[in-house]
């Protein structure tokens, strides 16, 4: 098989982000966290004190987005993450953000033997033709308080309602929007993770991907 690409989509907080490294491990294949791309234009947006959801500004800053800006730490901070789904809701935004995502898919970087990229669209819009699609998911109150547990143990404050009323808010933004809106594809692999715990999820991708490229 000659550069293997699988898509994981699903909403904030699901669980895409440990799977897709562990699957990166265990295919030899390269990671692309896309939210990061969103992440970075909409930290750029609120640096340069714009409004996420203004398409100039946040247009302006996807195109001089470099590789370099997505290893900054504040990405991950719900600031930039509650911005980036602002800036992902304008369209030409998304477009102008599909390259780096395509070309990464098929040339991954370090001889890698493929890409596994992580997402809200990869699967329907970013590689329609990856080789195994999967989507995993979990309810909005259990992804708050993995995110809680998360933040927590990275020493930031925060309070638990809070966190569940910004994902909710991010969830409706990106599944409501016109554009690319988080759905799974029609031949995507739908895993709830609300009862599993990571070693389980692993496993179940593991099998499915294994089933789909042999
Ligand atoms: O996955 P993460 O929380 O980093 O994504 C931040 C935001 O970026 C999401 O809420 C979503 O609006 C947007 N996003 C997207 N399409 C992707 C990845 C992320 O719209 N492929």
């Amino acid at each position: 098989m000659t550069n293997l690409i699988v898509a994981v989509d699903g909403p904030a907080a699901a669980g895409k982000g440990e799977l897709t490294r562990r699957l990166a491990r265990h295919f030899n294949l390269a990671r692309l966290d896309t939210g990061l791309l969103y992440r970075a234009v909409g930290w750029a947006v609120l640096q340069a004190n714009g409004d996420p959801a203004d398409e100039g500004v946040a247009l302006a800053k996807a195109k001089a987005l470099t590789a370099a800006d997505l290893e900054n730490p504040d990405l991950r901070s719900e600031a930039a993450g509650s911005a980036a789904s602002k800036v992902a809701a304008i369209p030409a935004v998304r477009t102008q953000l599909i390259d780096f995502q395509r070309d990464f898919a098929k040339n991954p970087p370090g001889g890698a033997a493929g890409a596994v990229l992580d997402g809200r669209d990869i699967g329907t819009v970013i590689c329609p033709d990856a080789n195994a699609k999967l989507f995993i998911t979990a309810t909005a109150e259990i992804r708050a308080e993995r995110r809680l547990k998360e933040l927590q143990a990275k020493g930031v404050e925060a309070i638990g309602s809070a966190v569940l009323r910004d994902m909710m808010e991010r969830d409706a933004r990106d599944a409501q929007r016109s554009v690319a809106p988080l759905e799974p594809a029609k031949d995507a692999f739908v895993l709830d993770t609300s009862d599993l715990d990571a070693d389980a999820v692993f496993a179940a991708a593991v099998d499915f991907i294994s089933r789909k490229v042999t």
